[in-house]
């Protein structure tokens, strides 16, 4: 098994880069989809944060309203931490789980972690893919693509790592600045590499 983290910005193409490697035989353990199984009900983040934040994050079909949770934790320090002290731990549980099942295998496994650059889990991953994407064209796209007004999006980048932090930590980067089919060449590239290591 090689243990390879992906990062990248919001709206910087990463999950665009990770189908893409996805397709080309990588085995995928995304940070984001463990997040929503420990907070789908019944799952074990589930009731720790109705405690925590009260019934007010639960909406009417009775799963968590990630909206109304977003809208306590964004810009607020301490709340954040708690909702990161109940979820960090479960999340990273699930991946150790996912990486120990693979352990022994040939498999290229990509974890695909939004917020690698912040947090401390990239300690399982030997190298780290950053994908890198002028903001202005992360910007555009969150706009055209993904329904975010441009205040929304400009607010959630300067909350994340700057684009000099993440490329400071990369072992490889995946330039999105161009097309879609200039993507698919720059994960050509990108997957050559992952094949020398
Ligand atoms: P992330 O996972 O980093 O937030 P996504 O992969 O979801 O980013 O990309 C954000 C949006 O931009 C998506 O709608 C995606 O289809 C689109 N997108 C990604 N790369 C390109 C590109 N090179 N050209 C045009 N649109 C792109």
């Amino acid at each position: 098994m090689l243990v390879v983290g992906l990062t990248g910005g919001i709206g910087s193409g990463k999950s665009s880069v990770a189908s893409r490697l996805v397709d080309r035989g990588a085995v995928l353990v995304d940070a984001d989809a463990l997040v929503r199984e420990v907070q789908a009900p019944g799952g074990p983040a589930f009731t720790p944060i109705v405690e925590r934040f009260g019934r007010g994050v639960v909406a009417p079909d009775g799963t968590l309203d990630r909206q109304a949770i977003a809208d306590v934790v964004f810009g607020n320090t301490e709340e954040l931490a708690a909702l990161n002290a109940i979820v960090h731990p479960l999340v990273a549980a699930g991946m150790a789980e996912r990486l120990g099942e693979l352990a022994e295998t040939d498999e290229i496994v990509i974890l695909d972690i939004p917020l690698l650059v912040e947090s401390s889990r990239q300690s399982a991953a030997q190298y780290v893919i950053v994908v890198d994407t002028p903001e202005d064209v992360a910007v555009a796209r969150l706009v055209e693509h993904r329904g975010f007004t441009e205040a929304d999006a400009r607010a959630r980048m300067k909350n994340q790592a700057s684009r000099r932090a993440r490329l400071d930590r990369a072992s490889f980067v995946v330039d999105n600045s161009g097309t879609p089919a200039d993507l698919d060449a720059e994960v050509a590239r990108c997957w050559a590499w992952l094949q020398t290591l």
